[in-house]
């Protein structure tokens, strides 16, 4: 009994926290585009997933994901919880499912998709020098300088340290 009660709370507490408009991570962002000079809707929902920023000079969305949530690959917040593992099974899968319908879709109407991850903010608040590199690829990114629609920004650095190392 007490341990059914628990999780619907949990639940709960969940959903709300995948409902929250204006979560902190997204406030973030939006405050660094803002001074990069881009101006955007926010949590626009004219549009397929309601992209947490869109910016239509560029037709570019980003969306700024927890890494519990949608299950951002090889993170250490990632983690698989221990009990009630069909549960969270079912829900992850949905999650991923619909974040790649949504991805789809916009790709189908030449939007750009951008997914910011909350390790990847995590870390920009702690370190400068990576968040100067992250605004980069970011920039790049937006402005679709680079098509590498798929992978994370994070990723896309460490490919670009590599292949530059005589700078
Ligand atoms: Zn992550």
């Amino acid at each position: 009994m007490k341990k059914a009660k628990k999780i619907s709370l949990t639940r709960s507490q969940n959903m709300a926290r995948i409902k929250s408009k204006n979560t902190k991570p997204e406030i973030y962002i939006r405050k660094l585009l803002y001074k990069m000079g881009y101006r955007y809707r926010v949590n626009y929902s004219q549009l397929p997933g309601t992209p947490d920023i869109f910016i239509l000079k560029y037709n570019t969305a980003i969306f700024v994901n927890g890494c519990f949530w949608h299950r951002h690959k090889n993170c250490k917040i990632a983690t698989f919880p221990k009990t009630h593992t069909e549960y969270w099974e079912k829900k992850f899968r949905r999650n991923v499912e619909r974040d790649i319908e949504v991805r789809e879709k916009l790709f189908e109407m030449d939007i750009s998709v951008i997914t910011i991850w909350e390790c990847e903010i995590n870390k920009m608040r702690q370190n400068e020098e990576y968040r100067g590199k992250y605004l980069k690829i970011l920039r790049d990114r937006i402005e679709r300088v680079f098509n590498y629609e798929e992978e994370d920004i994070s990723v896309q650095m460490e490919v670009a340290e590599k292949s530059t190392p005589y700078k």
